[in-house]
């Protein structure tokens, strides 16, 4: 993952760039190995092959409507005044399986989706008659063809119906049981080990002492880590010994496709756990991203040597941090393991309602609330403010070489899922 991304100590004026990071990133991940998954098990993952429909859709001429199958040359003169009274024959209802002829000046009743028996050409709808059982008085015509859904009237055998890239939502699971499918050949949905790092962390719903906060982290990322369709696991509350963090990042290995850490990446020295381990490795890359939150990231790979490697982020501790560095970096990256592109953010402009703020040389990304082509910055953009995060649907983004913006100002905005 070296190219474009600058390791950190090499000054300010090298900080990274979102972008160059994000590159780096995507280059460096390869995707999910396909698997063959049921139906059922397979939305939400993307399709490695093409799904062609076995058969014609419909596979038979059906009827579209409850009502009569008729010959439409017997009720061409059918109206109002003068109706057209058949003698009604039997029932076809959708399922039967029965070969059913119609023989001319007769009528057969037909529910919605059931086969058209031979010899008909035309449905009459129940609602253009007195719905009689024996014999059925008709008072309008109709084409030929009228409410018959012909075969392959909504694809041929073989037509290709959905193809390979797509992620399967729901829609595309119908179309898949549609075309014959059992399973699929699709990337799975990545498996991603969330770990909170710090010695200060506790569980939410056990009393906190002064020193100690409830652990938000670990449930944000999981959480979003899910919404962003992949599986999420999570490993809470590492404590900040060196020689712990290892061990525990390597205890996640074999149920991880991703692995994800926050704390512990800062500029704290031996307090920098996760740091301080994962460089031993060698194989996880330290820098500083020119953005605000979350300058320190971290991103590389861990295992190896005989099990699989499994790509790392290790994002900043705090908290609105380690939201926006999941965002920008992590969405991605889930996408990219499913040989996918399409889970970055939303992007849009709007107008500024308020002034802002921002760093010299590094990109803001400010919580905010967008409101149709208006985005008003909220109150409270320090890093751990996690209250002004959960009144935020969207993240404005100051320019690097920004340090201010007045209202009226036409801005990027990213809107968060
Ligand atoms: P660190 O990156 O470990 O130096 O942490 C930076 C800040 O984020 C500190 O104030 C931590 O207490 C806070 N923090 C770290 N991990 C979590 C977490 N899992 N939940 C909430 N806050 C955290
Ligand atoms: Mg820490």
């Amino acid at each position: 993952m070296s190219q474009g991304a600058t390791p950190e100590g090499a000054g300010s004026a090298s900080l990274t760039t979102v972008e160059a990071y994000q590159k780096a990133i995507l280059s460096a991940i390869n995707p999910l190995a396909p698997v063959s998954l049921e139906l059922a098990d397979a939305e939400g993952c993307v399709l490695a092959e093409d799904v062609t429909a076995a058969v014609a859709l419909p596979s038979f001429d059906n009827s579209s409507m409850d009502g009569y199958a008729v010959r439409a040359a017997d009720v061409a003169s059918a109206s109002q005044e003068s109706p057209a009274t058949l003698r009604v024959t039997g029932e076809i209802a959708a399922g039967d399986i029965g070969a059913h002829r119609l023989a001319p000046g007769t009528v057969i009743r037909i529910l919605t989706g059931a086969q058209v028996p031979v010899g008909a050409d035309a449905v009459v709808p129940v609602e253009w008659t007195d719905g009689g059982v024996a014999e059925v008085a008709i008072h309008r015509s109709a084409d030929e063809g009228n409410a018959i859904r012909h075969v392959g009237g909504d694809a041929t055998e073989g037509e290709t119906l959905l193809t390979a890239g797509t992620r399967l939502r729901p829609m595309h699971i119908a179309v898949a049981a549609s075309a014959g499918r059992k399973a699929v050949r699709v990337r799975p949905r990545p498996r991603v080990v969330v770990l909170s790092t710090g010695d200060e962390l506790t569980e939410p719903g056990t009393p906190l002492v002064p020193g100690r906060i409830w652990d938000s982290n670990s449930y944000m990322i999981a959480a979003a880590a899910r919404e962003a369709g992949a599986v999420a696991f999570r490993r809470s509350g590492v404590p900040d010994d060196p020689a712990g963090v290892l061990p525990a990042l390597e205890e996640q290995l074999a149920r991880a496709d991703l692995l994800v850490t926050t704390g512990g990446v800062s500029m704290g020295g031996e307090h920098d756990v996760v740091k301080a381990a994962l460089r031993e490795l060698g194989t996880v890359n330290f820098m500083k991203v020119a953005m605000q939150p979350g300058m320190p990231q971290g991103f590389g790979v861990i295992g190896g040597g005989g099990g699989t490697e499994v790509p790392i982020f290790t994002l900043p501790g705090n908290p609105v941090s380690a939201y926006v560095s999941f965002q920008l970096f992590v969405r991605p990256a889930i996408a990219a393991l499913q040989g996918a592109d399409d889970l970055s953010l939303p992007a849009t402009t709007a107008t500024l309602t308020n002034p802002v703020r921002s760093p010299s040389g590094r990109r803001s990304y400010l919580r905010a609330v967008l409101d149709g082509t208006r985005v008003t910055p909220l109150s409270g953009q320090q890093s751990h403010q996690i209250a002004s995060l959960g009144r935020a649907n969207a993240l404005i983004l100051v320019p690097e070489w920004e340090t201010q913006l007045p209202a009226g100002e036409t801005v990027d905005v990213l809107v968060l899922p």
